[in-house]
């Protein structure tokens, strides 16, 4: 073999795959071994896209929305996600001051590569989404994980903030609510993290409000540009239709920011996607512009979902967790359980090793927490119907019990 051939760009070389995908992964071997592997893993809503929504899609494509559009982003999505941010977050946007890419997860890849270079640093509060420290390390830049323990929430403290910021920071990264510990920021817990960052000028902030809807027992969503203004010229505010109108596989994220960012942004995208795809983007239109009762009835469903995983998972001998105020993510300790042998004889001396045994010997798939920073946890995602949440914890249970 050439390995020279074979040599890759060492950025990517360092990356690590998903942990989320690398589970998915053995969840379909075992599937197709035959086992009745239920999957805690989802990142994402388990209901159908609305049906007004689809309607929208295959109207695309009917009247010819087929073609490339701006690089931006159509100019009708893009007006329709500044109404959005105005309406919805009280923040000041035109639609010169939108950009739509593929997914959220491209408006924060796009922000970090057209600003990161070699010895950048980016504050990535822990727990966190296990894609931005491989984003940070793909564009050149160094995360600095701060941890934030059960005791804060789960949330960053303004302490913890002013001693991680150095003259290298770049990049706050700010998720609420959060996967995967469900953590919503508050407003007045916000404005705190502003006087901070209100020193530190050279700190750009990206609010990834992607949970943005999935929020429970009637707290109010705010995000950070909204809750100061004098940070917004360096706020990138990332939002999309994945998560609150279950179009995940649609691939529409969006921003608002300075334009100075948005055009950096532009450019990387127009040599490297075009934009969007068209059709997507009418859908888009179609749910940001619609009616609203899916997102409330969403939201009724998971909250039902997270009382009722809550109780029953705290009701198991080893097993700990808050109530989460947002996403679909309960995030429960499980240091009570390590040390332990399982039943298949497995020795659970991480919350990894435990995750691995439930999945090999219960047939449940759930994502250990040190994944996301932070263990010993597991993250266990809620999206799936009640009879499927009853089998898991059932099988979770028997489980525990036996270790
Ligand atoms: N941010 C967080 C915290 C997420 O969990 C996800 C998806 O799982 C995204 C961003 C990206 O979402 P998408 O690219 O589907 O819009």
């Amino acid at each position: 073999m050439n390995t020279d051939q074979q040599r890759l760009n060492q950025r990517l070389a360092a990356t690590q795959p998903s942990a989320t995908y690398r589970i998915i992964d053995r969840v379909a071997e075992r599937r197709a071994a035959g086992a009745r592997v239920i999957s805690l893993c989802a990142g994402e809503p388990d209901f159908d896209t609305p049906p007004h929504v689809r309607q929208a899609g295959i109207q695309a494509i009917e009247h010819g929305h087929t073609r490339y559009t701006q690089v931006a982003g159509s100019r009708t999505l893009r007006e329709a996600v500044a109404a959005k941010f105005r309406r919805e977050n009280g923040l000041e946007v035109e639609w010169q001051d939108t950009l739509v890419c593929n997914g959220g997860k491209q408006v924060i890849y796009n922000a970090l590569a057209a600003t990161l270079d070699e010895g950048d640093e980016v504050l990535v509060p822990a727990p966190y989404w296990v894609s931005y420290p491989e984003m940070v390390q793909l564009c050149g830049g160094t995360s600095r994980i701060i941890r934030c323990e059960a005791g804060s929430g789960f949330k960053l403290t303004p302490a913890a903030l002013q001693a991680a910021i150095t003259p290298q920071t770049r990049w706050l990264i700010l998720n609420s609510p959060s996967n995967p510990s469900g953590a919503v920021y508050r407003r007045e817990e916000l404005q705190a993290l502003a006087e901070v960052l209100l020193k530190h000028p050279q700190v750009l902030i990206l609010a990834d409000d992607i949970y943005e809807h999935l929020i429970f027992d009637g707290q109010a969503f705010h995000t950070l540009a909204q809750v100061e203004p004098r940070l917004a010229p360096r706020t990138l505010t990332m939002n999309g239709v994945s998560k609150a109108y279950a179009m995940t596989g649609w691939r529409i994220g969006f921003a608002t920011g300075p334009r100075w960012l948005l055009a950096a942004m532009e450019k990387l995208q127009g040599q490297q996607t075009s934009g969007a795809c068209a059709i997507s983007q009418q859908a888009a239109v179609a749910a940001l512009n619609g009616p609203k009762d899916f997102i409330l009835h969403s939201r009724e469903v998971f909250q039902r979902r997270r009382d009722w995983m809550v109780a029953r998972l705290n009701a198991i001998p080893g097993l700990k967790c808050a109530v989460p105020a947002g996403a679909f993510y309960v995030f429960v300790c499980c240091a009570g359980l390590l040390g332990r042998t399982s039943p298949g004889g497995r020795l659970l001396n991480s919350d990894e090793d435990l995750a691995h045994a439930l999945l090999e010997e219960a047939d449940v798939a759930v994502v250990h927490g040190s994944a996301f920073g932070l263990g010993p946890y597991l993250r266990i995602a809620y999206a799936l119907d009640d009879p499927a949440l009853q089998r898991a914890c059932d099988a979770i249970e028997r489980f525990c019990t036996a270790l």
